[in-house]
């Protein structure tokens, strides 16, 4: 049975581009009965950002993507911290020395940045020279006595070449001479990502390893590391950066939202996971709506991308309006309550309108609103008015080709028909208040227009005889009571 990993750093909040390819390895362990893994790569420990892991797991648990092991939830594996596996990795690297695929470095950061900047001024790769790989046994035995610290590299070997095969993009080959002598373990015992990675996917049992593209050029020093280790490497693939819309690498540039500013936003954890999975992955270039069971049937890794998938904000809002308009109205009504009861600081509606609100009511309401909803968060500006008398106007009252008189005129008209109107019903509402449009010879713009403002104070708003109908006779005459004063 497959076993799949995500391998996140925890050096930073991830952002919502972050946790696409995790849900490649989590749809394909869900497809073939396999197995999730998380594991946190925290090795980078002067970047480690405090938060990150919780962050990371909210975000999974928001999106519903369960782990079956790692950090919290357990495995046969552990643990899923690389930073509480210390032992393994020195462990390794010492076997790595002893069968002559690595050796001590014991050159200080001075030496190993004057070189560098050399050879930047030379205009060449950055690379260690090698110096102590040719140590003599008696030199090394100096090194230790004196107790120079060091790091652990692995000997790549000269001459050659280096065939990988990336399961998406075929054979790669490249010259082992421009390979570097990578880190292995750094002096104070903690791994680079090129050991940790070996070590961890071949003890957790990795079947498969989809991973950032940038991970391509060190493929063939990963490649002679398993092979240094004796080990069989996974399936590898390389899954397509996600890039913003400039097609450069997604980050916080480009406003990247996190899942938390999603769902503070009032995006559907659904839309944003059909969204996720179309991020370098496509089922037959055109159906772009997928329930979660239905790409668990259909997602395969042979329809990964090998270039730049892009992550785009408008198609994702445009997507989850479509979900927003799959909800019944009482789902939409139940999952936008709370985002209208926070607090107006928190993007809720006025803090003068009293919480809770009325569930009934606001199933009318939000049912006006339902085809136009992008996000639920939009909802509590959409339809605060329906709350509230106090609004102020956000456009003027008085309409084209009308003045302060004729205003007044279909407000004291309405008033008055509407008092004894009866069933109070939009198409009831409808045909009584066309009737006196014609007879004060206005046009619908005009007539229809005004009393539009004068009830909700905006120029903007569903379907006039409906919204009449929805806030009912009573606050319908004190609105347009208030226009007139
Ligand atoms: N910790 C690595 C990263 O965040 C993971 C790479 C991998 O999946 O192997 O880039």
């Amino acid at each position: 049975k497959p076993r799949l990993r995500f391998a996140p750093s925890p050096t930073g909040l991830m952002h919502i581009g972050g946790y696409r390819t995790a849900l490649f390895d989590w749809l394909y362990a869900r497809q073939t009965g396999g197995t999730f893994v998380l594991r946190i790569e925290d090795t980078d420990t002067l970047r480690t950002v405090e938060g990150a892991v919780e962050f990371l797991l909210e975000g999974m648990r928001w999106l519903g993507m369960d782990i079956d092991e790692g950090p919290g939830v357990g495995g046969d594996y552990g643990p899923y911290i690389q930073t509480q596996r210390q032992e393994l990795y020195q462990q390794y690297a010492q076997q790595l020395i002893e069968a002559g695929h690595a050796y001590r470095c014991y050159c200080t950061p001075e030496r190993l940045e004057s070189m560098r900047r050399e050879q930047q001024a030379q205009k060449l790769p950055p690379r260690y020279d090698r110096r102590c790989r040719y140590l003599s046994d008696g030199e090394r035995a100096a090194n230790e006595a004196a107790g120079l610290k060091s790091t652990v590299r692995f000997a790549m070997p000269l001459e050659g070449e280096t065939t990988v095969h990336d399961e998406l993009r075929g054979d790669i080959t490249f010259r082992n001479a421009d390979i570097d002598d990578a880190i292995l373990l750094k002096s104070n015992g903690i791994p680079t990502y090129h050991l940790a990675h070996a070590v961890d996917d071949h003890l957790m049992k990795i079947t498969h390893m989809i991973r950032a593209e940038e991970w391509i050029s060190s493929f063939p020093l990963h490649y002679r590391v398993w092979q240094a280790l004796d080990w069989e490497m996974p399936l590898v693939y390389h899954a397509p950066d996600v890039l913003g819309k400039d097609r450069r690498k997604l980050s916080k540039r480009h406003g990247a939202a996190s899942w938390q500013e999603l769902r503070q936003q009032g995006f559907l954890p659904e839309a944003v996971f059909n969204f996720l999975a179309l991020i370098g992955w496509s089922y037959d270039d055109k159906t772009e709506f997928f329930t979660r069971e239905e790409l668990i049937r259909l997602f395969s890794l042979e329809r990964m991308s090998v270039s730049g998938a892009i992550y785009d904000e408008e198609k994702l809002a445009w997507m989850n309006g479509v979900y927003i308009r799959k909800l019944s109205l009482e789902e939409l009504t139940r999952r936008t309550l709370p985002y209208m009861e926070r607090s107006e600081a928190e993007g809720g509606l006025p803090d003068s309108i009293q919480r809770p609100l009325d569930v009934e009511y606001t199933q009318l309401v939000l049912n006006l609103e339902h085809e136009r909803l992008r996000t639920l968060g939009e909802a509590a500006h959409a339809v605060s008015y329906f709350y509230r008398e106090d609004w102020e106007y956000e456009t003027p009252l008085i309409q084209k080709g009308m003045d302060q008189e004729s205003t007044r005129n279909v407000l004291l008209r309405s008033r008055d028909l509407l008092a004894g109107l009866d069933p109070w019903e939009s198409t009831h509402l409808e045909e009584q208040l066309r009737a006196l449009m014609t007879e004060l010879a206005l046009k619908p713009s005009q007539f229809l227009g005004t009393l539009r403002v004068a009830v909700s104070g905006r120029k903007a708003t569903p379907p006039l005889f409906q919204m009449l109908e929805v806030l009912g006779r009573k606050s319908t005459l004190s609105r347009i009571e208030r226009a007139l004063n």
